[in-house]
């Protein structure tokens, strides 16, 4: 590799690791901030945009253990939507919703999926350039890349959603530098990495989510949530959060919030075989 090349690598990779520590510290950040959550039931949004004739994609994709993906967000966050979805139409882009919300169930195995956790073991051994990580390490760099407690993330609380872009014309991705889930420096909002024309994208599409209520994840340029504790923690409200981590039952479409919010969903001793396993597909 060339000198100048090489020097580009370490800036990337210095850029990435500060990315992750920042992301480790803002879900703590999101662990002590107080919600007050107001119960609110939710709303699903494919029938929402088809009532509304908006006109919004969904991703066909199942999500992990072959479950359905459950397009929900709560009912104050719906009018924002649907006017975000309209404000995309009418810029020549369609919104496709790539994940909502998640159960309890979805989002313990989504910290375990084995393409998740390659992937996680992929860019860690990237950033180390070349070194295999210790256990400790790679469970520090999944807690700042996967939702580990319902109160984090926020797609628990039904407040978040993952969402990509496409023209309206011929369904095209709108270039953010990027796909979604893309794992590398690249993935941080504001990535210096990306063309001026991704991050020019980046931000239309970030504006035009704050404008109807989303405020934008910093360390994923996919993600939006409102009125959760991650939007409390960007926007520093200083008030408590009016959605939390919830059950929802689908037989009577009842939310309850949880009682353990900042439990772990995997215990240590799950993740580190989990870890062990990616280590040991690795090595092959
Ligand atoms: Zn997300």
């Amino acid at each position: 590799m060339p000198p100048s090349d090489h020097a580009g690598q370490a800036e990337r990779r210095a850029y990435w690791t500060s990315q992750l520590e920042a992301a480790h510290a803002f879900m703590h950040q999101a662990l002590d901030q107080s919600v007050a959550d107001c119960g609110e039931p939710l709303r699903d949004l494919r029938t929402a945009a088809q009532d509304a004739g908006a006109r919004i994609e969904f991703a066909s994709t199942k999500h992990v253990r072959g479950l359905d993906r459950i397009f929900r967000l709560r009912s104050g966050l719906i009018d924002g939507f649907l006017a975000a979805g309209a404000e995309m139409n009418r810029r020549g882009w369609v919104m496709r919703v790539e994940d909502g919300f998640r159960t309890r169930e979805m989002q313990k195995f989504l910290a375990r999926e084995a393409s998740v956790f390659d992937a996680i073991l992929r860019s860690v051994i990237w950033e180390l350039d070349g070194r295999l990580p210790s256990p400790e390490f790679l469970l520090r760099r999944s807690m700042a890349l996967v939702a580990l407690m319902p109160k984090v993330g926020t797609h628990m609380s039904g407040s978040a959603i993952d969402i990509s872009v496409l023209q309206l014309a011929d369904r095209r991705e709108v270039d953010r530098g990027a796909s979604y889930l893309e794992m590398s420096e690249l993935t941080p909002m504001h990535s210096p990495f990306v063309t001026p024309a991704a991050r020019e994208n980046r931000q239309a599409i970030s504006t035009i989510m704050r404008r109807h209520g989303f405020v934008d994840y910093p360390y994923e340029f996919w993600h939006y949530n409102g009125g959760d504790a991650y939007e409390a923690v960007i926007l520093k409200t200083g008030k408590p959060a009016r959605y939390g981590a919830i059950d929802w039952s689908a037989s009577d479409d009842s939310v309850r919030p949880m009682d353990d919010p900042c439990q772990p969903l995997n215990d240590s001793g799950e993740i580190r075989i989990e870890i062990e396993r990616a280590l040991e597909r690795m090595r092959r």
